[in-house]
């Protein structure tokens, strides 16, 4: 049983597939003017883990995200730049690509743009114009009424009155009422146009994402996303127009998921503020913040709130995520080393093959402890979608993944005494849980066994205080390329030696 919380009905609500055994979704994608920076991504990697944990349950997903390709942002930024419209979406859509790539975010099954669903769009303008929900003005605009659609309001919970208080109302002298919102936008000199039989011009911005939606995933589909700033007026106006023109008012998407804002110093994170983008200077743009951290360690770092809460995101934070992602790395490498061994067969097959009487060593434990805690991470994603608990049941699972391996290197668990069948089953269940967060899908640092290194200092002080001896002597002899040679090699090997007025020093790089 999923459980999800529903914005429309402001609770959590038990998830029923429209189609059994099938999830179709539309995530409201970028408008690309400029690069995404990392509070466009949340959205994205959040659906993402969201579609990873249905198709990983036995659903069949449908997804699809556009591209407001046709926007004021763009046509301005083109204009500035002296370029072309579509040349600007066009980079920055190559931009979207590269970043959702190294974040592990899996491509959508289709992404529409305005500029290639103008057709669709103008029939449900069309649509709703023959049914009088909308108005044609002199000036060859279409407007949506609020007034004629008596459920207006009902996603975000506001009364047209109160929305009028604070909202950013369009001025429009030709508009019935403030609240109004254009469909279709008469061409303005300078601006991308096409025919239509109210005359050239060009789509407003939220009728997109009705036709678009309409179009790939049908009259109903199961889930709408979206940042939680879209609830209004966007989504709420996809839900009118869409809904008055389909004549029915349980059309449309089921489930609306908004997540939460990134912010920093608990503000949102915004690319009009320009105050904001001075602080986060250097570290707001996807690239910029891949620039200094790998991608998985800041997808993780982004799941590591549930969806719905803001996150708080700085180099701090994402640092903190670092460590975090070398513990599950170790993790990955000891079981990787264990699987290792059973192939080379160092292990027993399995128990039967033995003969062995008893439960043997610590394995069925582990795998014990380990089914244990997929069954925790399924239900942590069952409700809501809860990244951040699920993420708590896969550290947990690292570490007794750790410990085990401990007490095997430490030869406390003798190899002959292990079932390599259980061991796998712990190393895939290990996998099932990155592949639905999405990690360990880009090559996964070696992290150096920290227990290991530093099992016996002692040892390595005395080791290290040979090897500089030596080296002295070397250095005594002229025998410049043996003191190099020593110096190299331990280089390679993580040490660094330094040559000091008292003598060389080391310490590890
Ligand atoms: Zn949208």
């Amino acid at each position: 049983m999923i459980k999800v919380f529903n914005t429309l009905s402001r609770s959590k609500e038990i998830f029923k597939p429209l189609n059994q055994g099938e999830v179709s979704i539309y995530c409201c994608g970028v408008t690309p003017y400029n690069p995404p920076h990392i509070g466009n991504a949340r959205p994205f990697v959040t659906w993402d883990v969201i579609r990873r944990f249905f198709a990983k349950s036995g659903y069949k997903v449908h997804y699809v995200q556009n591209f407001t390709d046709v926007d004021d942002k763009i046509i301005n930024r083109a204009n500035e730049l002296g370029v072309s419209w579509s040349d600007v979406a066009e980079k920055n859509i190559a931009a979207y690509f590269k970043s959702m790539d190294a974040l592990n975010v899996r491509r959508a099954d289709i992404y529409p743009k305005v500029s290639e669903t103008i057709d669709d769009i103008i029939k449900l303008v069309a649509t709703l114009v023959d049914k009088d929900f909308a108005y044609v003005t002199d000036g060859g605009d279409v407007f949506y009424s609020v007034e004629k659609d008596s459920s207006y309001g009902k996603l975000s919970g506001r009364k047209l009155s109160d929305m009028m208080a604070g909202a950013r109302v369009e001025v429009n002298e030709s508009k019935r009422h403030p609240m109004d919102f254009a469909l279709w936008k008469a061409a303005k000199p300078g601006e991308p146009f096409w025919d239509s039989p109210w005359g050239k011009g060009r789509p407003g911005w939220h009728i997109e994402c009705s036709a678009m939606s309409l179009k790939y995933l049908g009259a109903k589909f199961d889930f709408h996303g979206g940042g939680s700033d879209l609830i209004f007026p966007h989504h709420e106006n996809e839900i009118a127009q869409s809904q008055a023109a389909l004549g029915d008012e349980n059309s449309f998407a089921q489930y609306w998921l908004h997540n939460g804002f990134i912010t920093k110093g608990n503000k949102k994170l915004s690319k009009s503020d320009k105050s904001q983008a001075k602080e986060t200077k250097g570290f707001f743009t996807v690239e910029e913040v891949l620039a200094k951290f790998p991608g998985e360690v800041v997808r993780l770092c982004l799941l590591q709130a549930h969806y719905r809460n803001p996150l708080e995101f700085n180099e701090d934070r994402v640092a903190e995520t670092q460590d975090f992602y070398r513990k599950l790395a170790k993790a990955y490498w000891q079981l990787e080393t264990l699987a290792e061994k059973i192939h080379a067969g160092e292990f027993v097959k399995d128990t039967a093959e033995k003969n062995f009487a008893i439960t043997v060593s610590r394995a069925g434990g582990l795998v014990e402890e380990a089914e244990r805690l997929l069954a925790n991470f399924y239900a942590a994603m069952s409700d809501d979608f809860n990244t951040a608990l699920a993420i708590s049941e896969m550290f947990e699972l690292a570490r007794e993944v750790g410990d085990y391996y401990k007490d095997f290197t430490a030869g406390k668990i003798l190899p002959v005494t292990i079932d390599g069948g259980i061991i796998l089953r712990v190393r895939e269940i290990f996998a099932e849980m990155a592949e639905i967060l999405g990690l360990f899908e880009q090559p996964v640092p070696k992290v150096v066994d920290e227990e290991k290194s530093d099992a016996q200092p002692e040892l390595v002080d005395a080791l290290m205080k040979i090897i500089l001896s030596l080296r002295q002597d070397a250095r005594a002899a002229k025998n410049w390329s043996t003191a190099d040679k020593i110096r190299d090699e331990l280089k390679a090997a993580g040490i660094v030696v330094e040559d000091t007025p008292d003598g060389a020093i080391w310490k590890r790089a």
